[in-house]
C-alpha cells in the first residue's frame, strides 16, 4: 500500500472512532490499562492513527538514513 492508499483509508478523515494500541507492539487495548496486552509490559496506551503515524515517521526516518547511506 502506497502513502496515498494509506492516507485515503485513515479513519481520521471521515471522522469515524479510534482504537487504543500499546506503543510497544501495537496490540488492541480493550480497557483503561497500561498494561500491554501482547507483552504484558507496561505501555502507553496511544491512539491507533498516532500509532501509524509514528510508525510511518519511523519508516521515513529510516528511508532518509538509507538514502543518505547511498552517497
Ligand atoms: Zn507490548
Amino acid at each position: 500500500m502506497n502513502y496515498d492508499q494509506w492516507k485515503l483509508s485513515n479513519p481520521i478523515d471521515d471522522g469515524y472512532g479510534y482504537n487504543m494500541l500499546s506503543d510497544c507492539c501495537g496490540a488492541l487495548m480493550y480497557d483503561d490499562c497500561d498494561i500491554c496486552p501482547e507483552c504484558k509490559e507496561h505501555c502507553e496506551p496511544i491512539e491507533d492513527y498516532e500509532y501509524e503515524a509514528a510508525k510511518k515517521e519511523a519508516y521515513e526516518e529510516m528511508k532518509a538514513d538509507g538514502e543518505r547511506d547511498e552517497f
